[in-house]
């Protein structure tokens, strides 16, 4: 049995058993983008690795492709996870530049994202695409995280509701079989890198309305996770950790130096905190 298949097996069986005792499982997630060299990779993963973290917390890197091996070979027995940044919607072949979701698997990825706003604003990508990517990772058994999120001028102008409804349709029509093995990251594209967060109120409103167009039809609690990502920090991580249906988080800035990534990790071990 794979690394892969063994960690879905142990999360599944440690969901429930938060469950059962009134807890939720949070993910605390990295995207480094295209920052770090090898070096900074391996100290990085290092001092993750000696950092003490709560079973309820579900720590995943998210390195830049060349720094998979490292990521592979030091988490080997380690608890904390990683995955790729993109994957190809095609399974193999002439396309130059491509990495495909066997090669993820291959370097022992348990997880992947699709359609970041960034690869849908720079690379064109559609959620068409982003949906036919998060399939090719389910096929080969890595978990995609779906990244949907508005613009300021789609927030400001009320259209924002019926964009995410776009961006949740086309990435539930491709979790439906699987629910429980997709994650979906919700990061308003204005708080990105800007330092500028909604609301809890809005954070709150938005998450209960991505889950209820995911979970339209289905029974409840068969629902994918739903990440909160832009401008994540250890000062406002634990307020956002508290608000309903918020499993998790996807961080750029602040996991790129071990030391905030750390803060964040701390701030949500605190007794009580979740
Ligand atoms: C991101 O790019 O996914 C992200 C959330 O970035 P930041 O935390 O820097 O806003």
């Amino acid at each position: 049995m794979e690394r892969r298949e063994i960690e879905q097996l142990v999360r599944a069986h440690m969901g429930q058993k938060l469950e059962a005792e009134g807890k939720r499982a949070y993910i605390v997630a990295a995207n480094w983008k295209m920052n770090m060299s090898a070096k900074e990779t391996r100290a990085f993963l290092r001092e993750l690795c000696d950092t003490k973290v709560p079973e309820y917390l579900d720590i995943i890197i998210f390195p830049p492709f060349p720094y998979l091996p490292d990521a592979q070979k030091m988490l080997r027995y380690e608890t904390v996870t990683y995955g790729a940044q993109d994957v190809a919607e095609q399974d193999k072949g002439a396309y130059t530049g491509e990495v495909s979701a066997a090669m993820l698997a291959d370097c022992g990825c348990s997880y992947v994202l699709a359609g970041h706003s960034e690869r849908r604003a720079y690379y064109g990508e559609t959620s068409d695409i982003v949906a036919r990517k998060a399939s090719k990772a389910l096929e080969y058994g890595v978990v995609p995280v779906i990244c949907i999120g508005e613009t300021l001028e789609e927030r400001r102008s009320g259209a924002y509701k019926e964009v995410l409804k776009g961006q949740i349709e086309a990435a539930a029509k491709v979790c439906k079989e699987k629910p429980a093995q997709c994650i979906i990251a919700y990061e308003p594209v204005w708080a990105i890198g800007t330092g500028v967060i909604p609301t809890i109120k809005e954070i709150e409103e938005t998450h209960r309305y991505i889950h209820d167009v995911l979970a339209a039809g289905r029974d409840a609690g068969d629902c994918s996770r739903i990440l909160y990502g832009g401008s994540v920090n250890a000062n406002n991580v634990k307020e956002i950790a508290s608000v309903p249906h918020v499993d998790g988080f996807l961080i750029g800035g602040a996991g790129l130096k071990v030391e905030s990534f750390k803060n964040i990790i701390k701030q949500l071990s605190l007794d009580g905190c979740l």
